[in-house]
């Protein structure tokens, strides 16, 4: 069961200054496996799903997607079964994401990863009565929504600055629309030089938040999407021994990794009082040999 009161946030006491105060929002309390973000996102679309009086929830994702988890797991709660079309060919024993997945009820759909770029196709070939899909990642106006309320399990109003990871803009895109006037928005892109994400964060935004300014910083992706060199790994285990946050290899390290570094550029003016989003994901860790890191 997913419970909203777990949620805390956490001073940084390491992070912050004189100058700056840094607290993190941790959403990965929500749920052990389940993403926070994704659990968030995801919330509209079953309703959505309910109102067309679908039975199946279906969508895409990699063996190690933290959507397909989330997706599994919010569907089952939702009263719904769950398909979940997982790249690439099926291996001799599933990863812990996706045995997770099946011991939520969903079934797995193994595609070539040529298959996999066509999701028109896919969609075509897979439909069936009954059926409600999800994009990629929670991709989509009704997961910014879903998203915006994060900053409602909080309250905000003291933050000058959010921070949070991004992957296919939607969280950042549901935070701008949630946001004060006042408040400063930053993605992290997790992404490699993906410079169009700043577009793809507009597109699920209505004409009056599209043109609230917002920032995406491209340099902290580490080599790419889920690479995991070894400074990254120490400084999770930093993160772990100084302030007793644990992070994952994708998504919050890069954040908590980033937001240290504009610490130390001066990025924030005097007095900002700072929020990252730790928008939980953890379970991606597994993919990791055993005991690489100490939570
Ligand atoms: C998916 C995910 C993100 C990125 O969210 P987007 O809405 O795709 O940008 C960030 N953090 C975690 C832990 C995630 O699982």
């Amino acid at each position: 069961m997913t419970n909203l009161q777990n949620i805390q946030v956490q001073r940084l006491s390491h992070f912050s200054n004189v100058d700056v105060e840094v607290d993190v929002l941790r959403l990965d309390l929500l749920h052990p496996i389940v993403s926070g973000n994704k659990w968030f996102k995801l919330q509209y679309y079953l309703t959505e799903a309910k109102e067309l009086g679908a039975d199946t929830i279906t969508s895409f994702g990699g063996a190690y997607s933290n959507h397909i988890v989330a997706t599994a797991f919010a569907a089952r709660e939702a009263g719904f079964k769950s398909m979940g079309l997982i790249r690439g060919d099926q291996l001799p024993t599933l990863s812990p994401t996706l045995s997770a997945a099946v011991s939520y009820g969903m079934q797995l759909v193994f595609i070539s990863r040529e298959a996999y770029q066509n999701k028109v196709i896919l969609k075509q070939t897979h439909h069936r009565q009954g059926m409600y899909w999800i994009e990629e990642g929670g991709y989509g106006a009704l997961g910014a929504k879903g998203a915006s309320e994060i900053l409602k399990v909080i309250d905000t109003t003291g933050y000058t600055d959010i921070l949070c990871a991004t992957g296919t803009g939607t969280m950042l895109s549901g935070l701008i629309s949630a946001a004060l006037p006042q408040q400063r928005l930053n993605g992290i892109s997790v992404l490699k030089n993906h410079l169009q994400m700043e577009k793809e964060v507009r597109a699920l935004l209505n004409s009056t938040d599209a043109a609230k300014p917002f920032t995406i910083l491209h340099p902290y992706h580490f080599g790419g999407y889920a690479k995991h060199p070894p400074e990254l790994i120490s400084f999770m285990k930093k993160i772990w021994d100084t302030e007793k946050v644990p992070t994952d290899i994708v998504y919050t390290s890069k954040l908590l990794f980033a937001a240290a570094d504009l610490l130390q550029t001066g990025y924030f003016p005097e007095k900002s009082k700072v929020l990252l989003i730790h928008s939980g994901g953890l379970q991606g860790n597994a993919s990791l040999p055993p005991n690489t890191l100490p939570f």
